[in-house]
């Protein structure tokens, strides 16, 4: 395991008058997944739902509340947030409210046939070998069947609210996370995390900037200045403001690292995801590190630190100082 913290299974535990957690296991990563129970006006707000594993006993976690539970919330469409919600939903009776983006992407990946065919093409467009893009993509797709959403849940937008709670918008981990916060209280969902560091990375299809956006978000919770909040894996953040900081600075770090690793000779975003995450990984390592190099490069470019050079088959970075970006 990565981290020491013990978690209960399966059995909602207060983290405070009116919030529960509950604790649902994984089969890799992090082992585990946090959902939230909200007491709202007429019953228990869900946020997230674990992956749609037939085992989650649902019916043995609601009998533990102490009320029924009348909506479910998704923070963003990763198998391990959005799997579970059809198994939810059925179990409670309740809605499902999911961001509009969040839901779009949603649909996109999971509910097309096509998406692993496009996800392989883009790989290989940023260098990746067509051998190892395939490995990529049946490792990126391994949760796939227990992905098991809702279609047509009720949308919300970014300064809406559900239940008193406050939806924000936390881009940066998925292009339509969304969090919830009330009273001091944060829902963070997957953007703000610890121990770990959430994973930014650039997919097909992803808004241009996913670390800048990140980043704008981490800023503005850093103001935002709430008393806790709660992930969707580890610890609880006591000092949410400062961990905004400290996952801000390692960004600026790596993004000096990636800075640093290019050159005047054009470098594909595999070839970088070497230098920054090492040679010798496992595909589904392979694919974060990517995924998360091409965030970094893309947020160089945005910055004028590096160059993108781009032709029909392929996407790769140059130095700064090679003038990759200059306008002609
Ligand atoms: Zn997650």
């Amino acid at each position: 395991m990565a981290h020491a913290t013990e978690h209960t299974f399966a059995t909602p535990v207060e983290l405070e008058p009116g919030i529960l957690r509950l604790t649902l296991p994984l089969p890799t990563g992090p082992r585990h997944v946090h959902c939230y129970f909200l007491r709202g006006d007429d019953g228990w707000l869900l946020v997230d739902t674990g992956l749609g594993l037939t085992e989650t006993p649902w019916g043995e976690i609601l009998a533990a509340l102490d009320g029924p539970v009348t909506r479910i919330f998704i923070t963003h469409m990763h198998p391990d947030h959005v799997g579970g919600a059809e198994a939810a939903a059925a179990a409670t009776g309740a809605s499902v409210i999911q961001g509009a983006l969040d839901y779009t992407q949603c649909e996109r990946v999971w509910g097309s046939t096509d998406w692993p065919e496009r996800i392989a093409e883009w790989f290989i467009r940023h260098g990746v070998p067509p051998a190892v893009s395939e490995e990529l993509i049946e490792s990126g797709h391994a949760f796939a069947d227990f992905v098991r959403f809702v279609w047509n849940p009720t949308l919300v937008e970014p300064g809406d609210e559900v239940d008193g709670w406050s939806v924000l918008a936390t881009p940066g981990h998925a292009d339509g996370h969304l969090s919830l916060e009330r009273d001091g209280v944060l829902i963070a969902g997957d953007t703000l995390l610890a121990p770990i560091t959430p994973a930014v990375g650039l997919y097909p299809d992803s808004r241009p900037d996913p670390l800048g956006d990140y980043l704008e978000t981490l800023g503005r919770l850093a103001e935002l200045a709430p008393r806790v909040s709660y992930g969707g894996h580890g610890d609880p953040i006591a000092d949410p403001a400062a961990r905004c900081a400290k996952i801000a600075y390692h960004h600026d770090r790596r993004l000096e690292h990636t800075e640093f690793v290019l050159t005047a000779v054009p470098r594909s975003g595999y070839e970088v995801s070497h230098d920054l995450f090492g040679t010798d990984l496992p595909p589904i390592q392979r694919r974060f590190a990517v995924a998360e190099s091409l965030s970094h490069l893309e947020r160089l470019v945005a910055l004028g630190r590096a160059g993108r050079r781009e032709d029909d088959r392929t996407v790769a970075y140059t130095a700064r100082s090679s003038g990759g970006r200059a306008p002609v």
